[in-house]
């Protein structure tokens, strides 16, 4: 079954982690491995073409109940099984039974990863594979393991060569975000809206009657200005301020219907106020207030979109030089150090998003964020 003289499947010099072709084709593991997995399409596609040329760690991202137990075990079989996750081998079962013994999945005894249990986590991803050529390492929901986090990060920044991490989460607060920069990211679609895209504004805007149409597409837009950003840094002669009146006209542009709806609600006030001879300046003001949060609020969510759209390019990046490492156990001089620059600009993203809420001065925030990434 590992015999030498088996085609390692997994060893291909093409990179696709994006799944944009992720046709069935013989290299690619077999989709019955992620069968009874519902809606998950994306994250299937995403899997699949990875397990080609593995990263060393992943991040799953969504809220318990979106099959990820199921997904980690189907990956792992793409993973372990010496045909590159066949289906129907006994290793594939295996795996898919959480049976294999290079699989192995950790149960918090807590709410939350404790430091011990990180220390045991580090003495596994030493070992040497059972029976195939990696072993794969499952973490369910880091969200909490604040404590563990700094063991954690150490494996992953300086990981066994011969050890695949799954881990999951349902959110990422700060302290865990340098954790999950470490990982290449699988965000899991909730059930609720299984076939679309969540983004933070579906999430923030959830609340806001009449403004869902069209959000999804205007959220798009502003992710795609957002991320051709990091490109347009390094190739070309724009200057700072112009690129960053661009990120924030996109985001103008996406709340005009809201702003237009809210017009229309302040008009037809006034005009019932005026109808019935009774005007109401308490009314009129709170009424204010409340359209003046709630732009706030997805303004603050789109901007969040256009962030994580830019740290997706970087995650990207830092993916496709993972790529290069893992396996062939080589690291150039030149590599570590654009992995370095990677994670530090996937970091400085990470902060200006923390910043936003406090610091309602986006423009210089923005400003200050293009020159740090210029100049990592
Ligand atoms: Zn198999």
């Amino acid at each position: 079954m590992t015999d030498a003289g088996e085609q390692p499947p997994s060893l291909s010099t093409e990179e696709d982690v994006t799944g944009a072709n992720n046709e069935i084709g013989a290299e690619l593991p077999s989709l019955s491995l992620f069968d009874g997995v519902v809606g998950q399409d994306k994250a299937i596609a995403m899997l699949r073409a990875s397990a080609r040329n593995p990263v060393h760690a992943y991040l799953l991202m969504g809220q318990p109940g979106n099959y990820q137990k199921e997904l980690w075990r189907g990956f792992a079989a793409a993973l372990l099984c010496p045909d590159g996750g066949c289906g129907h081998c006994e290793w594939c079962s295996r795996c898919l039974r959480g049976t294999h013994p290079d699989l192995t999945e950790m149960e918090s005894t807590g709410a939350a990863l404790s430091v011990e249990e990180a220390h045991q986590l580090v003495r596994i991803a030493q070992r040497t594979p059972l029976i195939a050529k990696r072993q794969v390492l499952v973490v369910p929901d880091i969200s909490e393991s604040y404590l563990a986090a700094p063991v954690l990060l150490k494996t992953l920044e300086e990981p066994p060569g011969k050890t695949i991490f799954l881990l999951t989460a349902s959110t990422i607060p700060q302290e865990m975000v340098t954790v999950a920069s470490r990982c290449l990211k699988i965000e899991l679609v909730t059930n609720r809206s299984a076939h679309t895209p969540v983004t933070p504004v579906d999430n923030v805007g959830s609340s806001i009657a009449g403004t869902s149409q069209g959000a999804e597409g205007d959220t798009q837009i502003v992710m795609n200005i957002w991320a051709s950003v990091s490109n347009r840094l390094a190739t070309t002669g724009s200057t700072i301020t112009s690129l960053v009146d661009e990120m924030l006209l996109a985001v103008d542009s996406a709340l005009d219907e809201i702003k237009e709806r809210q017009d229309r609600e302040i008009k037809g006030f006034d005009r019932r106020a005026s109808d019935m001879g009774m005007p109401n300046p308490t009314m009129r003001k709170q009424l204010v207030e409340r359209h003046h949060r709630e732009l706030r609020k997805e303004r603050v969510a789109y901007i969040r979109s256009g962030l994580l759209a830019l740290s997706r390019e970087y995650e990207n990046q830092l993916a496709r030089l993972n790529g290069v490492n893992v396996d062939t156990g080589m690291s150039t001089h030149a590599t570590q150090s654009a992995i370095r620059s990677a994670i530090q600009s996937i970091e400085t993203i990470h902060e200006t998003s923390t910043q936003l809420v406090r610091n309602p001065n986006e423009k210089l925030l923005l400003q200050a964020l293009l020159i740090k990434l210029a100049d990592i």
